[in-house]
C-alpha cells in the first residue's frame, strides 16, 4: 500500500484534529532544574507531585534500543487494550466502517468494536487454527478498515503461518494489526523486523505476559510514523502514569530476569504437555507457542468445576467457536503445575 492509501484510511475528523496541548507538551524540558509554575501542580515534592512525561521519552528510547525500532515508530498505551481502542477510534467511522476478526481469538477486539459502534465481521480460523486467506479476502469490503491477527493466537496458543500473514499484508487494503502479546514465548520471529516493508502493518506487544507486569498496564504499538502520529493525536495526554513508566523502565533494564523466567516457563510448558498426555479424559492437546495450553476434554464444565473444588482455576473456553469442551491452562510455577497434574489425575 502507498502512504496516500493509508492516509485515506484515517477518519477525516482525526486527520483534521489538532490535539490537546498540555503544559508538558508546550514546555518539554521538565528534566531541567527550573521553577515550574505552569501546570497547577502541588509544589511540595513527594516524587509524584508532577505530571508524567506525556511522550514517555525515556521508556521509548529504551524500547527503541531493545527492539531496533525508532522512537517515532512507537506509541505506548494503558495496556494493549488502550492501543487497540485507539486504533479503532482513529481508523473506523462509527456506524459505517467495520473491523475483521478471526475467531476463536482474543475477546477484546469485538468488545472494542461494539463500544465504538463499529461493525464486526468474523471469518473463523481453520480446524487447525490457521488463516483461511481466500475466505478472509473474499469477506472484505470497502468499509473494512482493520484486520486483527493474533499470533501466537489466544486461546489456541499456536502461531499463524507467516506466509499467510504476508499474503494478507500484501493483499488487504487496510490496516493489519498483529497482536504479539505472546511473542516472547514464541519460536517465530516478531514482525517488527518487517515494519519498513509494509506501511499497513501495526504490531502490538505488552508487558503483561512475559515481562510479568500485568499490574502496571503497559501496551506497546509499533507502526509507521504516520500511523503513530495519528494515534498520538487522540491518546489521552497523560495515559501512562509515572509509576508505570518507572517500573517498566526498571524491568526493561533487567533483561536477565526476563530471559530466565521465559526459559523457565517454556521448560515447564514442555513438562506440562507431556504430563497432560497421561490424562485419559483429555482427548487433544493443541500445540502451543505461548505460555498457555489449550486442551480438549470430555466435559469442560464438569472438569472446570472439579478443578475449582481442588483450588485450581483454569479458563473454560467452550463457548468459543472451534473450542467445544476446551480448557485453557496457563503455565504456572513448577509447584503449581505439579499440583495441577495431581488434581487432574485425582478427579474421576
Ligand atoms: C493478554 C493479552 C493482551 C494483553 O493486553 P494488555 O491490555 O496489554 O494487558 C493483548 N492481546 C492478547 C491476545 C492477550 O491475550
Amino acid at each position: 500500500m502507498t502512504i496516500n492509501e493509508i492516509k485515506n484510511l484515517v477518519r477525516p475528523s482525526v486527520m483534521a484534529l489538532k490535539p490537546y496541548s498540555s503544559a508538558r507538551d508546550e514546555f518539554k524540558e521538565f528534566d531541567k532544574d527550573l521553577i515550574f509554575l505552569d501546570a497547577n501542580e502541588n509544589p511540595f515534592s513527594n516524587g509524584l507531585n508532577r505530571y508524567p512525561d506525556p511522550q514517555q521519552t525515556k521508556l521509548k528510547e529504551r524500547l527503541s534500543e531493545l527492539k531496533g525500532v525508532s522512537v517515532s515508530n512507537i506509541l505506548l498505551g494503558n495496556g494493549s487494550d488502550e492501543v487497540l481502542d485507539l486504533l479503532i477510534r482513529a481508523f473506523c467511522e462509527p456506524n459505517q466502517d467495520e473491523i475483521l476478526i478471526l475467531p476463536p481469538t482474543y475477546g477484546m477486539y469485538q468488545v472494542l468494536a461494539e463500544v465504538n459502534n463499529v461493525k464486526l465481521k468474523a471469518v473463523n480460523l481453520s480446524e487447525e487454527f490457521q488463516l483461511r486467506v481466500e475466505n478472509i479476502l473474499n469477506s472484505v469490503s470497502e468499509d473494512t478498515k482493520i484486520l486483527f491477527i493474533c499470533s501466537p493466537n489466544n486461546p489456541s496458543g499456536n502461531s499463524l503461518n507467516s506466509r499467510d500473514i504476508e499474503s494478507l499484508l500484501q493483499q488487504f487494503k487496510g490496516l493489519v494489526v498483529i497482536d504479539e502479546a505472546y511473542i516472547d514465548f514464541s519460536s517465530q520471529a516478531s514482525w517488527l523486523n518487517r515494519l519498513q516493508e509494509f506501511p499497513n502493518l501495526v504490531i502490538t506487544q505488552t508487558l503483561s505476559k512475559a515481562y510479568g507486569l500485568a499490574g502496571i498496564r503497559l501496551g506497546i504499538c509499533y507502526s509507521s510514523e504516520f500511523i503513530i502520529s495519528n494515534l498520538n493525536k487522540i491518546k489521552p495526554p497523560y495515559n501512562i502514569n509515572e509509576l508505570t513508566q518507572q517500573k517498566a523502565l526498571e524491568q526493561l533494564n533487567s533483561t536477565e530476569v526476563f530471559k530466565t523466567q521465559v526459559q523457565q516457563i517454556l521448560t515447564e510448558r514442555n513438562v506440562l504437555e507431556r504430563e497432560l498426555r497421561n490424562i485419559a479424559y483429555i482427548s487433544e492437546i493443541y500445540p502451543s507457542d505461548a505460555n498457555f495450553i489449550l486442551v480438549k476434554v470430555d466435559d469442560a464444565t464438569k472438569r472446570y468445576n472439579q478443578l475449582i473444588q481442588k483450588g485450581i482455576v483454569v479458563r473454560n473456553r467452550s463457548n468459543q467457536v472451534l473450542c467445544e469442551n476446551c480448557l485453557r491452562i496457563t503455565v504456572g510455577t513448577t509447584e503449581e503445575n505439579t499440583n495441577l497434574i495431581l488434581a487432574l489425575k485425582s478427579i474421576k
